[in-house]
């Protein structure tokens, strides 16, 4: 007997399209590849499993920068608050840490994902594991799905496939081909929320510091300087291509910590040299920054400059930045001339860290690109190109900050597909 909905891949987006299209009486069937569901909700924030942001759902939409403006009828059929009440009537407790973010209050991914196989087994939909589809094909009414061990007909299909980051979780890309075959187009796949890769050697010898509040941003990097008098050069005031605000985390590959990863699809997509400059005290300004240095200078001036602002920055990132600068950390502080002040504060206030590339897909927690929003309908997640082929969450080209936002995205665009399919 044919389905009313198949529904292929058994994530977030695939679980809650599954449970409101069997709550709607229709009958309903996951296909999911791996022999378990939602092996990434298991893996999510440490296996925490950040299911959302204390925010509504105008923040969620603005959270999404560009692509916000298509979520607007998916999180008005299901908000962030109606997806935290959905887990407490299952009996999931929750709670909001400092930064918005919202866990489990056990702190286990486990219990988020039992919550909601609870609904799913309820709801009556049925879901197949080891199941991997290859092929999607017909039209509306008479679709049909061929897996790794059978072909299934529905009347309609959602693809809630994911996008291609950590493949190792049966997240391939699969379900980008099907669009493309269907007349999808394809907004190229990239590495988004991922660690930055820097050859410098200081950020190497970094290693394992984090700094709790730095602004990042994303600029190109041949604009950084521009010629200034006498054969000087000073730094240009850029447009940034992405920027951020968060801990810092320097590793021996480059840069991680949510300051780097949320700025990190700007590098993945960058079509030249880009780097990231950082502000290591974002809510110093330049001015107020400099007038300490000038008071310190002459009021200490018999202090080592690599012993001042002990109160403002870790010692080993100010030796790091003035060994960048060239100068001595045993200098005395009155020795230090204006114009090396001068180049201190802009190397705190914007240190200009080139960025080589990122990590790739095995270590980006979300994939920016996908199926081109244009091509589907954001009032039901219905294609516009093949009626009966729905799509939700990371398959389409939709990337959110850290934060919960990527799930709650996921959850909505899953409801709303499972209301109309
Ligand atoms: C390490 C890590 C940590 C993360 N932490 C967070 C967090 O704390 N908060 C947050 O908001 N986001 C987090 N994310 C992002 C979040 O996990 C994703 O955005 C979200 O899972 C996307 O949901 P989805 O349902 O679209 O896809 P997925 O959850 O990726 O599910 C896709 C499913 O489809 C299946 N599938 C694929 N191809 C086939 C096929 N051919 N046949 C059958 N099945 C198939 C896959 O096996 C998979 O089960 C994290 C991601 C990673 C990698």
């Amino acid at each position: 007997m044919p389905w009313d909905v198949v529904i292929v891949g058994a994530g977030a987006a695939g679980l809650l399209a599954a449970i409101r299209a069997a709550e709607r009486g229709r009958r309903t069937l996951v296909c999911e590849k791996n022999q378990r569901p939602g092996t990434k909700i298991l893996m999510s924030g440490g296996t925490r499993c950040n299911l959302s942001h204390a925010t509504d759902s105008a923040g969620i939409v603005r959270a999404f920068g560009r692509q916000g403006r298509f979520l607007h009828s998916a999180l008005a059929s299901l908000s962030p608050e109606q997806t935290v009440q959905l887990f407490h009537a299952e009996g999931l407790r929750t709670k909001v840490e400092e930064t918005g973010k919202i866990f489990p209050a056990s702190d286990r991914a486990a219990d988020v994902l039992a919550a909601l196989m609870r609904r799913l087994n309820r709801s009556g939909a049925e879901l197949a594991f080891g199941d991997s589809v290859r092929e999607i094909t017909g039209v509306s009414g008479s679709m049909r799905v061929t897996t790794n061990n059978r072909t299934l007909t529905a009347e309609s299909v959602i693809v809630t496939t994911g996008g291609r980051s950590y493949p190792g979780c049966g997240t391939t890309g699969d379900g980008y081909a099907w669009a493309a075959r269907f007349g999808h187009e394809i907004i190229a796949p990239r590495p988004a929320l991922t660690p930055i890769v820097c050859d410098a050697r200081w950020i190497k010898e970094l290693s394992g510091v984090t700094i709790s509040d730095v602004a990042t941003r994303v600029v190109a990097a041949g604009r950084i300087y521009e010629a200034g008098q006498a054969g000087t050069s000073r730094r240009r005031a850029q447009k940034a291509l992405a920027e951020a605000r968060g801990s810092l985390l320097f590793a021996h590959f480059g840069l991680t910590g949510p300051a780097a990863l949320d700025v990190s699809r700007a590098v993945s997509g960058a079509s030249e040299a880009v780097c990231v400059l950082c502000d290591f005290l974002p809510d110093e300004s330049p001015e107020n920054l400099l007038q300490r240095l000038d008071q310190q200078c002459s009021r200490e001036g018999g202090r080592l400059i690599g012993g001042l602002f002990s109160e403002l920055l870790p010692r080993r990132l100010l030796h790091s930045l003035l060994g960048v600068l060239e100068i001595p950390v045993d200098r005395r502080a009155a020795e230090v001339r204006r114009a090396d002040r001068v180049r201190i504060v802009e190397q705190i206030k914007g240190c200009p860290i080139a960025a080589q590339g990122v990590m790739g897909f095995r270590k980006a927690e979300v994939t920016a690109g996908g199926v081109d929003l244009r091509q589907v309908d954001s009032s039901t997640m219905q294609s516009k190109v093949a009626p009966g082929l729905f799509f939700a969450g990371e398959v389409l080209d939709l990337d959110g900050p850290i934060g919960g936002f990527n799930f709650q995205a996921a959850f909505s665009t899953g409801w709303l597909a499972g209301s109309h399919a």
